[in-house]
């Protein structure tokens, strides 16, 4: 199959990028990151092409996660890491680089590089529970 558009993962499931598939099914791709911040660092896909994560049905998007679980396992296993994160980057401003919704596996050991800046704050009174409404009446199904 052809991949539909110009986007290098879907070029990737289509089988015309090479990449080292780590997992497969109807609905997920897996494969090794080409610039790994850490041994073992894994990308999961959905093979259909979503641009974002809000794009895809909730069908697809729980087909692609169900494969999770058995990765990150299997990542923690061979590369013997005591734990991962798993990171969706979301958009561009989220740091999305590639537009091709995925979900980075990323080892972890204890006084490893990778790092967060996770500027943690307090809400004003009533902010968090006005927020917490606002977002409640926004989903929709
Ligand atoms: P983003 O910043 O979009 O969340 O991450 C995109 C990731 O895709 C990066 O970690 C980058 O190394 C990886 N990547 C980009 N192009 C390729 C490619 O052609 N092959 C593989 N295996 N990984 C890629
Ligand atoms: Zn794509």
């Amino acid at each position: 199959m052809s991949s539909q558009c110009d986007c290098v993962f879907c070029k990737i499931v289509a089988g015309e990028i090479p990449s080292a598939c780590v997992y497969q099914d109807e609905s997920a791709y897996a494969f090794m990151d080409i610039g790994p911040v850490a041994d073992g660092h894994v990308l999961l896909i959905p093979k259909a092409h979503y641009d974002t994560i809000d794009q895809m049905p909730a069908s697809d998007a729980a087909a692609v996660l169900a494969a999770l679980p058995k990765l990150v396992t299997a990542v923690k296993q061979a590369t013997g890491c005591e734990g991962v994160n798993v990171l969706q980057n979301n958009g561009h401003v989220a740091g999305q680089v590639v537009s091709h919704v995925h979900f980075h596996i990323i080892p972890r050991v204890t006084g490893d590089r990778f790092a967060f800046n996770w500027p943690a704050e307090t809400y004003p009174d009533g902010v968090l529970n006005e927020l917490a409404d606002k977002i409640t009446r926004a989903i929709t199904d």
